[in-house]
């Protein structure tokens, strides 16, 4: 069976391994000249399996009000007159509800253990590098409370499965040397050593190169511009080649990995997607004292920016803007992430060599990938992946493969067309 995955980022690539895998004849589609160039190309590069909790939950209503207005905040809010930024918005809230939060969190949970299993798997049997470390990641807590809070996330973490442990100062210290510099120092830490972190651009890449040359069929340049629908299936893909000329690419099965562009695809098919982008950014900058950079993967819990050490380079990400497609780079925004650098690992990077990316979170209001089939017969999607895509991958594309030969998905999660909401 011929299978089309539209979409050459986390999802697509990541499926295209596990179809592959599973002895379908694929071929992947693709705008951009090359694999993860869009938000898949310079995330925070977590696989942060010890943060299943979703933006929505009980305590989100009130921080973004907090922060409404604030252009300095993690989170901002530009209310456009797009009726879906606003269902979006009103279904966001929806989610915040304690017993919506918690069923999504175990949710998120289960997926996100067995997508770091399948991302182990994947990593042995291709060999491929992307410069990961194994080295677990360290959330850091500010403010009066920050000890207890790490306590209490440790203990909810526990009962789902994943092991974190709550640390002091000291503690986090001797996990992390770097830290000592750090301008003021954490109340409370916790630490998840099974977590991992590297770059996902290099490893889509290098999973790339690797499925070409298994037989992977790669058009890259190829802006998919409808789907083309007989009855109740799709027949085909109308692509617009880099030289304009247009053509019709037909397959058994299409995969739906089109991040934020998801939604857009269908719509004209009636299937209304619940993914908005989620705007984010992250500097890049080149380490020149190794000695002072941190190797452990952090989260400053209460600015919400991540950090990942890639060997010579040091990658610093965060912020959230609802504020429809727009990818124009805000400066001041990097800058917060460049000066957060500065003020905590002084000496360690350089900051005139800071390369500043923007992307878009595909994400879904309750942060829960959307993965399965939809209303056509042969469309199948594994997309919104939002803030945990590269956390995710491997076990979305994973049960997706599983679902499309037929076989159960082993984690607990609610794939489309189950019972869930
Ligand atoms: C600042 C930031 C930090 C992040 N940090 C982390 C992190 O630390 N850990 C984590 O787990 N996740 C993180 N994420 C989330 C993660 O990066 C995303 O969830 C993931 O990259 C989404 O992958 P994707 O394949 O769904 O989308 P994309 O990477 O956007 O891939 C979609 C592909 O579809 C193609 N496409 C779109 N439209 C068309 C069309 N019409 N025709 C042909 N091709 C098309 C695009 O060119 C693109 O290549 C972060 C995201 C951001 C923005």
């Amino acid at each position: 069976m011929h299978v089309m995955v539209l979409g050459a980022g986390l999802a697509g690539v990541t499926s295209a391994w596990y179809l592959n895998k599973a002895g379908f004849d694929v071929t992947v589609v693709e705008r951009q000249s090359a694999p993860a160039m869009e938000t898949s190309f310079a995330n925070g590069g977590q696989i942060s399996v010890s943060h299943p909790e979703p933006w929505a939950n009980p305590s989100a209503p009130m921080t973004v009000l907090r922060w409404l207005g604030n252009d300095a905040a993690p989170l901002r809010f530009r209310p456009r007159a797009d009726w879906r930024q606003w269902l979006w918005s009103a279904a966001f809230l929806r989610e915040c509800l304690p017993w919506r939060t918690h069923r999504n969190t175990a949710a998120i949970a289960a997926l996100a253990r067995y997508s770091r299993e399948q991302l182990r798997q994947l990593r042995d049997e291709t060999g491929i590098d992307y410069r990961y470390q194994q080295r677990g990641i360290l959330h850091l807590f500010f403010g009066t409370g920050a000890a207890t809070e790490a306590r209490h996330r440790a203990a909810a973490l526990a009962r789902l499965g994943i092991t974190a442990e709550a640390c002091d100062r000291d503690r986090a210290l001797a996990i992390e040397p770097a830290l000592a510099h750090l301008a003021q120092p954490p109340a409370g830490a916790l630490f998840a050593p099974d977590d991992e972190s590297g770059d996902a651009h290099a490893f889509v890449a290098a999973l790339g190169e690797f499925l070409a040359k298994r037989g992977v069929q790669f058009r890259y340049d190829t802006g998919i511009e409808r789907i083309v629908r007989e009855g109740g299936r799709v027949s085909g893909l109308e692509v617009v080649l880099a030289d304009g000329t247009r053509d019709l690419l037909e397959a058994n099965a299409y995969v739906l990995c089109m991040g934020s562009y998801s939604p857009r695809l269908v719509a004209p098919l009636g299937e209304y997607l619940p993914v908005y982008p989620v705007k984010g950014y992250s500097v890049t900058l080149p380490v020149i004292d190794p000695a002072r950079c941190p190797d452990v993967s952090l989260t400053d819990e209460a600015r919400r920016i991540v950090c990942s050490r890639f060997g010579d380079r040091f990658r610093v990400a965060g912020t959230a803007e609802l504020n429809g497609y727009d990818l124009n780079i805000d400066a001041a925004r990097c800058q917060n992430l460049i000066d957060w650098t500065q003020r905590n690992f002084p000496g360690a990077t350089d900051p005139a060599g800071a390369v500043p990316w923007c992307g878009l979170r595909p994400s879904t209001p309750s942060n829960r990938p959307l993965i399965g089939k939809g209303k056509m017969i042969n469309l199948y999607y594994n997309t919104g992946h939002g803030s945990l895509g590269w956390t995710l991958a491997c076990g979305s594309a994973a049960a997706l493969a599983d679902l499309m030969s037929g076989t159960p998905p082993r984690p607990d999660f609610p794939f489309l067309g189950s019972r869930f909401d």
